[in-house]
C-alpha cells in the first residue's frame, strides 16, 4: 500500500512539474530572457548629469532612492534624468557602460582633465554602491558579476576630443579601465569627422585617426563608431583588426538621421562581427515629426537590423540621461522589460527565439568584447605601443575651425 501511495504521489508530482514546465514554456515572455542572460546597455550618461547637477559631489546623490519625483533628479525637475537603482533593478539591467563624456567646448582646452574627473566619478559611484554595482574590465567578468546580483559597470569615453590627439592619454585611459572610446562626439576632432559633416565639408579619418584605431585594437579597447560620419564608419571598419561597436545608434534606413547606421555599413558590421546597440532617443528612432515616438519605433529598428544582418549583431544602447526625449513606453530605465516583451511579440518571420533575445540582451556584446581581447592578446606578441604624433598643422586647423586661438591652450613640446 505504501508503494502504491508512493507511486501515486510521484505521478502527481511529475504531472504537476510537467504542467509547470509546460505553462512556463507557453507563458514565455520576451523579458524572461533577461533572467537567463545579462542585459547590457551600451550607453548611459548619468555621470554627465552628476557633473552638471552636483559637480560630481556624490554625497548629495542618493542612488538607492526612486528619484522619479525628486526635486533635483525627478522628471519634472530634470528632462534628461531617467536613472536610479530601483528603476534599473525593475528594468532587469545586468551591465552598463557608463559614459565618461565632456563637452565639445573643452576640446583644445581641458578635455583630458575633465574626462579624468568623469572617470573618477564613475569609479567612486561604483565603489559607493558595492551591493548593486561592480567594476568590470574583462568580458568574462560581466556574466559573473551579474550572476552575483550586481550590475556589471564599465566605462566608455564618449568622444575622441577627450584624448587631446594623444595616444599616451588613450593608453592611460585603458589602464584606468576604459573599454570603449567613441571616436568623436558632435564635434570633429583633428583626426576624425563627426556625423555633422554629412551635412557639410568632409575630412574623414586622417592618418593619425588610423593610428588611434590601431592603438585601440592593440590595447583591446573597443572602437565605438556612434557619432562619427558615415565615411569615418566605413574607413574605420575597413582598417580595424577587431570587431567594432556602435554604443548607441539606430538604423538610417528607418530614420534618416546621420547619427544612425546606413545599410552598407550594417553589412560591414556583419562581416566585421561587430555590434550595433540600438539607441532609443525619440528623434533617432522616429523621423516623422507629426507624431510622437513609441516603443514600437525602437522595436522596428531592432527588427530591421535583425532582418538585414542577423540577430548576432544587435544590442541595446538606450542613451538614458544623454537625451531629453524618450519614446512612449520607454520613459525610464525600468522599461527595458517592456521592450523585450514587445520584441518577442513582434509579428516577424522567423519569430524571435529565446536564444536570440539573449544575444540581443547581452551575449552579442560579450562576444564582441571577448574578440577584441583576443586581438589584444595576439598583437601583444608582436606590437609595441605606437609612437605616432599628430601633425601640428592638423591641430591648428582644428583649433581655427573651433574658434580656439591656435596654440593658446596647447603647451606640449611637439
Ligand atoms: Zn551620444
Amino acid at each position: 500500500m505504501v508503494y502504491v501511495n508512493g507511486a501515486v504521489c510521484l505521478s502527481v508530482l511529475l504531472f504537476i512539474i510537467g504542467l509547470c514546465v509546460g505553462l512556463n514554456v507557453n507563458n514565455f515572455k520576451g523579458s524572461d530572457a533577461l533572467d537567463s542572460a545579462p542585459l547590457i546597455d551600451g550607453h548611459n550618461d548619468l555621470a554627465y548629469n552628476l557633473y552638471e547637477l552636483l559637480n560630481n559631489n556624490l554625497d548629495e546623490f542618493n542612488f538607492t532612492k526612486n528619484l522619479t519625483d525628486d526635486q533635483v533628479w525627478g522628471r519634472n525637475a530634470c528632462d534628461s534624468c531617467y536613472t536610479d537603482l530601483p528603476r534599473l533593478r525593475k528594468g532587469k539591467l545586468g551591465a552598463q557602460f557608463w559614459a565618461a563624456y565632456v563637452d565639445c567646448a573643452s576640446q583644445y582646452k581641458d578635455a583630458v582633465q575633465l574626462t579624468l574627473r568623469q572617470i573618477d566619478a564613475i569609479k567612486r559611484l561604483v565603489a559607493k554602491y558595492p551591493n548593486d554595482l561592480e567594476f568590470v574590465t574583462e568580458a568574462k567578468n560581466i556574466e559573473e558579476a551579474w550572476k552575483n546580483g550586481k550590475i556589471a559597470s564599465m566605462i566608455g569615453v564618449e568622444g575622441g576630443h577627450s584624448i587631446d590627439s594623444n595616444l599616451a592619454v588613450l593608453r592611460l585611459f585603458y589602464e584606468l579601465g576604459v573599454r570603449y572610446m567613441t571616436l568623436t562626439h558632435m564635434c570633429n576632432t583633428p583626426w576624425a569627422d563627426s556625423s555633422l559633416v554629412n551635412d557639410s565639408s568632409v575630412h574623414n579619418l586622417t592618418e593619425f585617426g588610423e593610428a588611434v584605431v590601431y592603438e585601440m585594437n592593440r590595447l583591446g579597447m573597443l572602437v565605438d563608431l556612434s557619432h562619427v560620419s558615415h565615411n569615418v564608419m566605413r574607413h574605420a571598419l575597413s582598417i580595424t583588426k577587431a570587431p567594432v561597436m556602435f554604443s548607441h545608434s539606430s538604423a538610417f534606413a528607418i530614420c534618416r538621421n546621420y547619427r544612425n547606421v546606413p545599410d552598407d555599413v550594417l553589412h560591414m558590421v556583419k562581416r566585421n562581427n561587430g555590434i550595433v546597440m540600438v539607441n532609443f532617443y525619440s528623434h533617432y528612432v522616429n523621423c516623422n515629426s507629426s507624431r510622437k515616438a513609441t516603443n514600437q519605433d525602437v522595436v522596428d529598428h531592432i527588427n530591421y537590423i535583425r532582418n538585414l544582418i542577423g540577430a548576432d549583431h544587435i544590442g541595446i544602447g538606450a542613451d538614458y540621461d544623454g537625451v531629453t526625449s524618450m519614446p512612449e513606453g520607454l520613459e525610464d530605465v525600468s522599461t527595458y522589460t517592456v521592450l523585450f516583451d514587445r520584441v518577442y511579440e513582434s509579428d516577424v518571420e522567423p519569430r524571435w527565439t529565446k536564444e536570440e533575445l539573449e544575444k540581443l540582451a547581452g551575449r552579442n556584446l560579450i562576444r564582441v568584447l571577448k574578440a577584441a581581447e583576443e586581438v589584444r592578446d595576439q598583437l601583444a606578441k608582436t606590437e609595441q605601443p605606437r609612437e605616432d604624433i599628430i601633425n601640428a598643422r592638423d591641430i591648428m586647423q582644428g583649433e581655427i575651425m573651433s574658434n580656439v586661438p591656435p596654440g593658446s591652450c596647447y603647451t606640449a613640446n611637439e
